[in-house]
Order: C-alpha cells, then sequence, then structure tokens
C-alpha cells in the first residue's frame, strides 16, 4: 500500500513541475519588455508580437515624421518616406513632391522644399553652360548640325505657361519650350504679282529655372530635339501627331541620359504615364529598342504623311 502512494505522488510531482516549467516560461517571455529588456511588473503595453514596460520604449519602435520627428501609430507613407497627417496633408515640393518642414517660395510661385532649392539651377550662365553640353550631346548622338542654336533663356512656370499654346494634361511635366516662328516676307509689284519670297526662321528655347543640373541637360535636349526636327525633318516637324514629335525628344533625351548614367532621369522617360510623352517614347522603344538612332533617322526620312500616323500613340 505505502508503495503505491509513493507512485502517485511521483506522478502529481511530475505533473505540477511541468505547469510550472510552462508559466516560468510564459511569465519570462510575456513579462520581458521587448525594447529595454527589463522585467514587467503591473500594468504594459503591447502589440501582436511584442510587449514593452513603458510608453517610452512603446513610442521608440515606432516609425517618426520625417519632418517633426514625431513618433506615429498611424504614419503616412510617401516615397517610402514616413510623415505625420499635419505634413502629409501641408505643402509639397515642386521638385521632389515631398511635403517639407520649410519650404522656399520662387517668384513664379512654385514651392520647393531647402533641399530641392540647394540642388537647382538658378544662375543663367549655368544654365547655359549646361544648354551648350546638351546641344553638343546631341549632335554627337544624332551625326546631325544645328546651323544656329536657337537662343535659350532660364524664365518661370508663368512665363512657360504664358506662352504655351496648349493645356497641358495632369501626368505632363512642363520643363521647358521650344517656339518657332516663320516669317515669310514677299515684295510684290503694283499688281500684287509677286517678286520674290523669303522664309525666315525664329526659334527659342525656353527652360524653367529651379531643375537641377541633371534636369536641365535633359531637359535641353529634349526641347533641342524639336529645334533638330524642324531644321533637319521639316515635313515631319509640320505634320506628325505630336505624340510622334515627343516621342522622338523623349527617345533622344533618354539616350543622352542613359549615356550621362542619370538613372533616375531615364526612369522617370520610360515609366512616364503620359499619354504623348510616355506612350510615345514607348512607341519608338518598341519598335527600334532603347538605343537606336540610326533606325529612328531611317524612319523620319521615309516618313510621309499622307499615309498618317493615328492621333494616338497606338
Ligand atoms: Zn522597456
Ligand atoms: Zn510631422
Ligand atoms: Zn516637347
Amino acid at each position: 500500500m505505502g508503495k503505491r502512494r509513493l507512485i502517485d505522488d511521483h506522478r502529481f510531482w511530475l505533473a505540477f513541475v511541468c505547469c510550472v516549467c510552462l508559466l516560468l516560461a510564459g511569465w519570462a517571455q510575456a513579462l520581458d519588455c521587448s525594447v529595454c529588456g527589463s522585467q514587467i511588473e503591473g500594468r504594459f503595453l503591447r502589440t501582436e508580437d511584442r510587449v514593452f514596460c513603458s510608453e517610452t520604449c512603446y513610442q521608440s519602435i515606432l516609425p517618426k515624421c520625417e519632418l517633426c520627428g514625431q513618433p506615429l501609430s498611424t504614419a503616412v507613407i510617401i516615397d517610402g518616406r514616413h510623415y505625420c497627417e499635419k505634413h502629409a496633408e501641408g505643402s509639397r515640393c515642386w521638385k521632389s513632391g515631398l511635403p517639407f518642414a520649410v519650404g522656399v517660395e520662387l517668384p513664379d510661385g512654385r514651392w520647393f522644399s531647402r533641399e530641392s532649392y540647394r540642388q537647382g539651377v538658378f544662375d543663367p550662365a549655368q544654365a547655359q553652360r549646361g544648354y551648350r553640353l546638351a546641344a553638343a550631346d546631341l549632335q554627337r548622338v544624332t551625326g546631325l548640325r544645328m546651323t544656329d542654336l536657337p537662343p535659350m533663356s532660364l524664365v518661370g512656370l508663368d512665363e512657360i505657361r504664358r506662352r504655351r499654346d496648349y493645356e497641358p494634361g495632369d501626368t505632363m511635366i512642363e520643363r521647358g519650350m521650344y517656339a518657332r516662328r516663320q516669317t515669310t516676307t514677299r515684295r510684290v509689284d503694283r499688281r500684287g504679282r509677286v517678286l520674290d519670297q523669303q522664309i525666315s526662321n525664329e526659334s527659342e528655347i525656353l527652360l524653367l529655372y529651379g531643375l537641377d543640373r541633371q534636369e536641365v541637360l535633359v531637359t535641353a535636349v529634349h526641347e533641342l530635339t524639336h529645334h533638330l526636327l524642324a531644321e533637319h525633318f521639316p515635313r515631319f516637324a509640320a505634320f506628325a501627331p505630336l505624340w510622334a514629335e515627343e516621342g522622338i525628344c523623349q527617345y533622344l533625351a533618354a539616350i543622352v541620359a542613359q549615356r550621362r548614367g542619370y538613372t533616375r532621369l531615364v526612369e522617370q522617360i520610360e515609366n512616364s504615364p503620359d499619354p504623348v510623352y510616355g506612350d510615345g517614347y514607348r512607341y519608338f522603344r518598341r519598335l527600334y529598342g532603347r538605343n537606336n538612332w540610326p533606325a529612328i533617322r531611317a524612319w523620319l526620312d521615309d516618313f510621309d504623311h499622307a499615309h498618317g500616323l493615328p492621333g494616338q500613340a497606338p
């Protein structure tokens, strides 16, 4: 009888030890703060997978607003960066599209973050240097000369908007403009018969101030391509739908950006959601690949407006 009691006690003891083990394990796991490791007594905070001894330890693991440093239990994520709601709803930098704490207002009403402002080109002489580099790059890639470089001025968005004759789409980024004016001068005799006639062209390029140096160069290549097309492929420049012309300007801008290692701008051109600029560029890339000016040139030489291209990029 005595022997039997001993066995019972033994079983009971084993079971008891197991319960204590489980309790201890649970205790140790649940009540060590996930941040500072100190033992938790009394009230504590927990998330799905962590426990915290205090509000301070809990807040230390939260993402912080990039601008004010406030810990965020609800964060607004823009371009992979975290912001509090107040800053996410506030003004955004024209260039980066990101919220800013202290911005700079440009004369044309655009707001820049200080960082974008520091990178911006506002000095006309610096812009002219970028412009000449762009012209040299474009002539090297195409093997075509431009008889004279159109004068370039660095202007605000207000000036570009005043001068342009189209409504930009939401997905279009306005960074520059090419303007060409044709003047026909006729000499007539008393009966109104034309004795001779002279056609002269005046071209001009506007670049937006505040772009960074890479953007100045790539935008200048784009605008100069309009000029190159007008000079060397006048039939195309006169009759092609807008998407085809803008598509070729973006195509050359992408080649130059690629050669210079401006990957951010290459990606921007390739992924543009714009139906004119983006789809226009992708039409030629589909046909000829990324870097094939000779094929584009042959296509331009063959261009016949009688056959027509669709009004929208196919
Ligand atoms: Zn703690
Ligand atoms: Zn904030
Ligand atoms: Zn253009």
